[in-house]
């Protein structure tokens, strides 16, 4: 992981983006890279690299345990990923359409990435926060029971589509596997499943419907941890862990490296947002030893 104090092109990004701080200021403190580099060094790394973070209070013989050095941009890397994600006249941002089907679903030549998780694990939310920078993006949401859940359809610029698939859960699997599973097994550009585990309870079994749906149809995917922000770092730790152990022992395609997030904190925004840009071809870093 690039040490944040010891980086060497950090002066000229801290005077970069001043147009984009201007823009951004009514909406988050944080949400322009510049500002996230001024914080004190314990700061930012709880920010940007929560796994990081976490990593500081395991005991050294268990630190291998977080797989936390796949992928490992350093903070360049990660200030590139967040011009992608900044809706300026040129990089248009912006919520496409919905779909039921696949076959109703846009055809796009774009690498596309979809977020997959049960009802309330805070998807909506995590979406929201990784399009901060585009704040005209409207997030649509559907709860209300009988509401048709539709999967919709995101344009980020000229680099890639982010899915919002439908929210499953107790009275949703049906609906779910009917339209996710073809949307998951016949899109042929889909590069990655994003899928959503609420970090306070961990891995419930309604969870499992989707982890076992990308098992069976081979898809890579990656884990995020919803909510950090609302465990102490004890119990956060405790269940990044299990988290951790479960991938390990039972799984094929997840991702080895686990993504804590908090939209509440914007703690692992940048760096799924830059991972999000890596494994959709658009941004070469050095730091990421297999997708
Ligand atoms: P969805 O049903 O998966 O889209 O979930 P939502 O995004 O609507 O979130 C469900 C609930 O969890 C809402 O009350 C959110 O405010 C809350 N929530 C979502 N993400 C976070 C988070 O990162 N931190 C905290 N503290 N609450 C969150």
């Amino acid at each position: 992981m690039a040490a944040p104090g010891l980086w060497p092109g950090m002066g000229r990004l801290l005077e970069m983006p001043a147009a984009l701080r201007r823009m951004s200021r009514p909406y988050s403190t944080f949400q322009a890279f510049a500002e996230v580099l001024r914080l004190p060094k314990q700061q930012l790394t709880k920010l940007v690299f929560p796994l990081q973070d976490l990593e500081r209070q395991l005991v050294p013989d268990s630190k291998s345990e977080l797989h936390l050095k796949i992928f490992d941009p350093n903070l360049e890397e990660i200030a590139r990923a967040e011009s992608i994600f900044t809706a300026t006249p040129r990089n248009r941002i912006e919520y496409l359409s919905s779909a039921e089907r696949l076959d109703h679903a846009p055809d796009l030549p774009r690498p596309e990435v979809c977020f997959i998780g049960r009802s309330n694990v805070g998807k909506s939310s995590l979406i929201k926060a990784l399009f901060s920078l585009a704040p005209e993006v409207e997030v649509r949401v559907s709860k209300k029971p009988g509401h048709t859940k539709k999967m919709n359809f995101f344009k980020v610029g000229k680099y890639l589509t982010l899915v919002d698939m439908p929210g499953y859960g107790y009275r949703a699997p049906e609906d779910f596997v009917d339209m996710v599973e073809t949307y998951l097994k016949e899109r042929r550009n889909l590069m990655r499943t994003f899928l959503l585990v609420d970090s306070v309870v961990g891995i419930q079994k309604t969870d499992n419907i989707a982890i076992e749906m990308c098992e069976e149809f081979a898809l890579p995917y990656v884990m995020v941890l919803t909510k950090i922000d609302k465990s102490s770092k004890g119990h956060l730790l405790k269940q990044v862990l299990q988290i951790q152990k479960f991938v390990d022992t039972n799984t094929q395609g997840c991702f080895p490296q686990l993504f804590p997030v908090s939209a509440v904190t914007y703690s692992g925004i940048h760096l799924l947002r830059c991972f999000i840009a890596n494994i959709t071809g658009n941004l070469k870093t050095d730091g990421i030893q297999f997708s």
